[in-house]
């Protein structure tokens, strides 16, 4: 049996929302897993390649209405970043970073010219987005960030460094947040504008294929319309990371499905004392607790799903969906990588790659601590950030 099919989840997902994951999941079977070790390896992805190839699959911003964008619902946009996430958290990131983090921030927060202006090539993967939030001294606290933006004349001048940015160095624009006189404010910096860089860090073990950049802006120019002119304060970022999120609850059932998957095949092949791995007690109840945590987590996300759809989810709610999904993903590809043995930290298996990307995974988009503490405001009332 089919450790979904222990949870009959398909049963809750409509016709429209099973052919949508089929086909990103025939995608990644045709075009990503054959390239994933070698993307990994090397550190390196053919990211406007990959980006154009994920246009034309239509999933980016597909959450999205108008501009060119699919307008599909959120189990529809989940089960794609959990089929892309199945292939590898880099490639999830991608997309869930240029829909959800910079297109996202651009269709709830531009002018009617900043729309027009990039979502309809961004929906299509001819130009990539980034999103620049965290610093190097200001993760979980962005609230802190140092990187201003002051006016000039009719001009805005922005300084600073962000640091940890997914896809920088391969974006045409960058959604950079700047404190100013009137507090926290997002600006669309395109590539080539003077005095800004962006430059790729080197030497991760996690999420090696995806693109992680540090932006540097120094003394940059921007006219007053390249700022967002429906975001101020911090809810405006936040607000785009909480749509991220979302598609993290899902995608990281991806990445623990594929562990599980492999962990299932690998013990009814591997022999051990004359026996299938897989016949063993010990074994079965790892895989056992392993299918429980997939099932409860897939149905957290679809059930977030179709709260989100309803209009009434909160932040808390998705907090607690990433929160558990991301955990509980980590655990079944540490333990997946112990039933493969030795096997389990090579890249023949994807295993150990989903498990040193999860930890990526839970850092990102608000760590775990941040997320419990989140949880524990909801639940106490009293607020343990500071
Ligand atoms: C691969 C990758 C890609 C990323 N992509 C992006 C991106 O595209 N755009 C972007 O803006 N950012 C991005 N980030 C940054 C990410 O969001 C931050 O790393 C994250 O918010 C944590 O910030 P930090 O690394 O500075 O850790 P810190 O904030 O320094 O936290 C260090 C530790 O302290 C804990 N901690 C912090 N505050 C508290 C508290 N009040 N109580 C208890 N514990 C606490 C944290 O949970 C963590 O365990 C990315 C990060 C990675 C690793």
């Amino acid at each position: 049996m089919h450790p979904t099919t222990l949870f009959a989840i398909d049963g809750l997902l409509t016709e429209e929302e099973r052919e949508i994951r089929s086909t990103v999941r025939r995608v990644c079977d045709r075009d990503l897993r054959p390239n994933l070790t070698t993307w990994f390896e090397e550190g390196a992805i053919p990211a406007r390649e990959l980006a154009r190839q994920f246009g034309a699959l239509g999933v980016l911003g597909m959450h999205l209405e108008g501009y060119g964008c699919a307008g599909l619902g959120a189990v529809s946009y989940g089960l794609a970043c959990l089929e892309l996430e199945a292939a590898d958290s880099g490639l999830r990131s991608l997309v869930s970073v240029q829909g959800s983090l910079a297109m996202y921030a651009i269709w709830r927060y531009g002018s009617e010219e900043q729309k027009n202006e990039w979502l309809p090539p961004m929906a299509a993967g001819e130009r990539i987005g980034c999103f620049g939030l965290t610093e190097p001294d200001f993760g979980s606290d962005p609230a802190g960030m140092r990187t201003s933006a002051k006016r000039d004349g009719s001009d805005w001048v922005l300084n600073g460094t962000k640091m940890w940015i997914t896809n920088g160095s391969v974006s045409d624009v960058a959604v950079v947040w700047a404190q100013t006189e009137e507090g926290i404010r997002g600006f669309l910096v395109p590539a080539g504008a003077p005095g800004f860089t962006a430059r790729d860090l080197k030497h991760k073990v996690s999420l090696r294929a995806s693109v992680t950049s540090e932006l540097v802006l120094d003394g940059v120019r921007l006219p007053q319309e390249a700022m967002l002119p429906g975001a101020r304060g911090l809810s405006g970022p936040l607000r785009c990371l909480n749509e991220a999120r979302f598609g993290i609850v899902f995608g990281a059932m991806g990445a623990a499905l594929d562990c599980l998957e492999t962990a299932i095949a690998y013990a009814g092949e591997r022999e051990v004392f004359a026996r299938p791995l897989a016949s063993f007690q010990l074994t079965q109840e790892k895989l056992a607790d392993m299918a429980l945590e997939l099932g409860k987590g897939l149905l957290l996300a679809v059930h977030l799903g179709r709260l989100k759809e309803a209009g009434t989810i909160t932040p808390e709610q998705v907090s607690a969906g990433k929160l558990n999904n991301v955990r509980e993903a980590l655990e079944i590809a540490r333990t997946c990588r112990t039933i493969l043995g030795a096997s389990g930290i090579t890249l023949e298996y994807p295993v150990i790659r989903h498990a040193v990307n999860l930890e990526s995974v839970l850092t990102y988009e608000g760590t775990s601590e941040i997320h419990a503490l989140v949880l524990g405001k909801a639940l106490t009332g009293h607020a343990a950030f500071a």
